[in-house]
């Protein structure tokens, strides 16, 4: 399909794993729960969603002859540690500006987790004071014109790789992928559940399932705690990428289901709820999610499969995203 017609990268070991969750799916007595987990998709510094986007997005910026690498995300962003994994990687550079986008400041904050893997990855880590939003960025922009004042080659990355042409392919990959393992293992998901901020990796998943035809039902959960800017740019991402692949069709006004009771009030700072629900995956199942993106996620999938609200015979596929090393810079948490 015209899928394959665009270039892109092997970052990934191969189909990410697909694996049942039995003792928390006995434990809510409802669906039974499954997770791919691309948190273990790849071996480029601990791997996630941003690696399986970059695929696509590194090929662009190599066809481009780009020598350098620029985005932008929070202090403890996983985006931008993915970025200078993707880079070093590739022989390229990275500059990453890593931005007071949560309001939060304990010990070592800026030192450990996501940013130490950046720094030991030799990215050039920019720490600056600017707040958080998910639409573009002057800051990018003026990193960007600086690499160019010097002679560099900059290749602009978006937050989340999300506002990127090209950015939301990978997830469509993603349902592609997903059905051969289905096959192979003979179920069928019939619900997915996946965290959204940014927008590009729910986008790509409900445009795949639209693609595919066979009715499955996608929910984001937000974790931005701005689900209305969240909702819009996973709209547009989800058109655009859909008209890429295939300009005859719609997007139907339903493909995008964003559920806005789980991200805990503010991006970047968990709730009782979170925590809850992280300790529940971590202590039935050493399911492992961090306080920012996969522990909201996890909450809402807790709360639709314990009140029934995703049907007891349903299958469920809860995507797991990765964004692990951010953990260690949240240990006052617990
Ligand atoms: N989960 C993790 C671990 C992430 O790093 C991100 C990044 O923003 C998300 C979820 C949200 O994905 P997206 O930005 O594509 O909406």
């Amino acid at each position: 399909s015209k899928l394959r017609s665009f270039p892109k990268e092997r970052f990934l070991f191969g189909p990410s794993p697909v694996q049942h969750l039995p003792r928390l799916s006995a434990h809510l007595g409802g669906a039974s729960i499954w997770a791919k987990r691309e948190d273990c998709n790849s071996g480029l510094a601990y791997g996630g969603n941003k690696v399986r986007k970059l695929e696509y997005v590194v090929a662009d910026a190599l066809k481009e002859g780009a020598d350098t690498l620029v985005s932008i995300g929070g202090v403890q962003s996983n985006h931008t540690r993915a970025v200078t994994a993707c880079a070093a990687a590739s022989g390229l550079k990275a500059v990453t500006l890593q931005e007071a986008w949560v309001p939060y400041n304990p010990p070592l904050y800026d030192k450990t987790g996501n940013i130490l893997l950046s720094r030991l990855m030799g990215g050039d880590v920019r720490l600056n004071s600017e707040c958080f939003h998910i639409g573009p960025k002057a800051s990018l922009d003026a990193a960007v014109r600086e690499l160019k004042d010097r002679g560099a080659k900059p290749y602009s990355i978006p937050a989340g790789a999300s506002l990127h042409p090209l950015g939301a392919l990978g997830f469509v990959d993603f349902i592609v992928e997903l059905a051969g393992q289905e096959k192979d293992l003979g179920v069928f998901f019939d619900t997915i559940v996946v965290c959204s901020v940014t927008g590009s990796s729910h986008s790509g998943i409900a445009v795949g399932a639209l693609l595919e035809g066979r009715g499955r039902k996608v929910i984001g959960i937000d974790a931005s705690g701005r689900p209305v800017d969240t909702k819009a740019q996973v709209t547009n991402i989800a058109k655009d990428t859909l008209a890429l692949l295939d300009p005859d069709a719609r997007l139907p006004d339903d493909a995008v289901v964003l559920d806005e009771r789980f991200h805990a009030g503010m991006y970047g700072i968990p709730d009782e709820q979170t925590k809850a629900a992280m300790r529940l995956g971590a202590q039935l199942e050493a399911f492992i999610t961090d306080p920012v993106y996969e522990g909201k996620s996890l909450a809402g999938l807790i709360h639709l499969v314990r009140s029934g609200e995703i049907a007891p015979s349903s299958k469920v596929l809860y995507v797991h995203l990765g964004g692990q090393p951010a953990l260690n810079a949240y240990s006052e948490e617990f």
